[in-house]
C-alpha cells in the first residue's frame, strides 16, 4: 500500500491507520484510530456517487484504491471526521 502520512487521532493522541472496509457488496476504504476506534467515512473504491447535476452517475467521484487512500486521509487529517 501507498505510504500517506496521517495525523495522530485529535481525540486520544492515538495512532491511525487505514482499514479496508466492504459495505453494501462494494469495497471502500476508512481511517480508523487503533485506541479509540474514532473513524471516518468510508471512502468506496471504484464506485461513482449519483449526481442529480449529471443526472446520472458522477464519474468525477469513482476513485482508484490510491485514490480513495488519498481522499479519505485528507478528510482525517482535516479532523472532519465525527
Ligand atoms: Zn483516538
Amino acid at each position: 500500500m501507498k505510504q500517506i502520512r496521517l495525523k495522530k487521532c485529535p481525540f486520544c493522541g492515538g495512532k491511525a491507520s487505514f482499514k479496508k472496509e466492504r459495505i453494501w457488496l462494494e469495497d471502500g476504504i476508512s481511517i480508523r484510530c487503533e485506541k479509540c476506534h474514532t473513524k471516518t467515512k468510508i471512502v468506496l473504491i471504484d464506485h461513482p456517487a449519483f449526481s442529480a447535476k449529471c443526472n446520472g452517475l458522477d464519474e468525477s467521484t469513482r476513485y482508484t484504491e490510491e485514490q480513495a487512500m488519498e481522499v479519505v486521509a485528507k478528510i482525517w487529517n482535516e479532523r472532519k471526521h465525527t
